[in-house]
């Protein structure tokens, strides 16, 4: 990590460069709560996508869902949140942190929950995915979405919030199969923090000893990161047993076993999985990439600060400057180099940003501080033999790159 970041200095640039401003601002703020502007938006995406890409649209074996955030109360008691999804207060009274509402009108009203993780709808539509599907094992169920978090104590920035999302996967083993699964989501967890661009030397994993675990699992491993405030959990590896499976078929009384039809040992044999469970908080996840991507630097005698994204996370991906806004002939090649870029490339507009505001030093500054890693400059010669002004982000050289080939260079 570099040693320069604080948080302030993170949450002042999300806020100046439109990635993330307090909740409800204008309000005097909602604590817990955090509001994703525009590039934080952006970026926000392109960290989900990442993950669904990798874990569940390139591969056979995953399944998307996107359940109902309430859900009918009972499934909570089964799953144990109910009683015991408690964090101790100051007194030692523990405290449910699961947020209560309450779903209909007048003497009808009863009490539901938002929920608190992604889990609960995957387990709850195992047997619909399995009916639908009819996926052998292993196989997986794939969630992202918000989870609620009445947390006693909310603070540093999105590490920890009363409104999140969480990127989830309940991976159905047989029993005897999990040791070698959670192996694989092991390496798997880190392949998605390499692509991302999350500093692996600033990530540890924590084996989580039986009394701190979580009351369904066997086994946890946390990944931990070197936020500024300390060393703290990103993202949870959980063997979960088929603690969930078997509560919501006693509760719901509906069989929720697993019908093989192809067993090792011949014949067919019906059991419940068991469960592997990576998770990752997307907003965890963010901060974690803020960090790792926050630097400051020396630049022609001046500090810079700029995030050094990777191109597949930047919000944006390059910007065309023409030199002079006040030069048709410039500020129409200019253009005319951006659309032949659009086209190139296939990004969208927003991807390749026009910025002909203020002089070029400041226009720098500004796409550092998103983490833009391509500026282009059309500028006189341009006019003359079409080649531009291409700028990399994170060393600040600049050369000339004949336009047409400038493409390439961001792809
Ligand atoms: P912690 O011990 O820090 O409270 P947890 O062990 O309760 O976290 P899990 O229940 O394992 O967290 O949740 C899975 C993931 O969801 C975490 O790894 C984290 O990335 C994210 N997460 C959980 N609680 C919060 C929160 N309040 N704010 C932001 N992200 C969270």
């Amino acid at each position: 990590m570099n040693s320069d970041v604080t948080m302030e200095k993170i949450v002042s640039l999300c806020k100046r460069r439109g990635f993330i401003y307090p909740g409800s601002e204008i309000y005097g703020g909602l604590s817990g709560t955090w509001d994703y502007g525009h590039f934080g938006l952006a970026l926000k995406n392109n960290i989900k996508r990442i993950w669904w890409n990798m874990f569940v649209g390139s591969r056979d074996d995953m399944y998307g869902l996107d359940a109902a955030i309430i859900m009918n109360p009972r499934a909570w008691e089964a799953s144990g949140h109910v009683a015991g999804f408690s964090d101790p207060l100051e007194s030692g009274k523990m405290f449910n942190t699961m947020f209560k509402t309450s779903v209909g009108a007048g003497e009808d009203a009863t009490t539901a929950y938002l929920r608190p993780e992604t889990a609960g709808g995957i387990f709850v539509n195992f047997k619909n995915t399995v009916d639908s599907f009819h996926p052998k094992l292993p196989f997986g169920i794939a969630q992202i979405g918000k989870a609620f978090r009445n947390e006693i104590a909310p603070r540093d920035f999105l590490f920890r919030v009363r409104e999140m999302e969480q990127m989830e996967i309940e991976y159905f083993v047989r029993p005897e199969k999990w040791e070698e699964s959670f192996r694989e989501w092991n390496s798997a967890i880190y392949r998605y923090i390499d692509a991302v661009g999350i500093s692996r030397a600033s990530v540890h994993e924590l084996e989580v000893p039986e009394e701190d675990r979580a009351h369904y699992s066997k086994r946890t491993i946390d990944f931990e990161f070197d936020f500024p405030f300390g060393r703290k959990e990103l993202s949870g590896l959980a063997y979960r047993t088929d603690f969930d499976l078997s509560a919501h078929a006693k509760a719901s009384g509906t069989d929720l076993s697993y019908l093989d039809e192809d067993p090792p040992a011949g014949g067919k044999q019906r059991f419940t999985p068991h469960v592997i469970e990576p998770s990752f908080g997307v907003d965890r996840t963010i901060l974690a990439l803020l960090v790792s991507a926050y630097t400051e630097d020396e630049l022609g005698g001046e500090t810079r600060t700029y995030l050094k994204l990777n191109k597949d996370v930047a919000p944006v991906k390059a910007a065309v400057f023409p030199l002079l806004k006040n030069k048709p002939q410039l500020v129409a090649k200019a253009r005319e180099v951006r659309a032949s870029l659009l086209q190139a490339t296939g990004y969208g507009l927003q991807a390749i940003q026009w910025d002909d505001n203020g002089n070029i030093g400041k226009r720098y500054r500004r796409q550092d501080e998103i983490g833009t890693p391509a500026c282009i400059t059309v500028d006189f010669q341009t006019l003359e033999d079409d080649t531009v002004t291409l700028r990399d982000r994170d060393s600040g050289a600049q050369e000339r790159v004949v336009s047409a080939d400038v493409a390439q260079r961001l792809l």
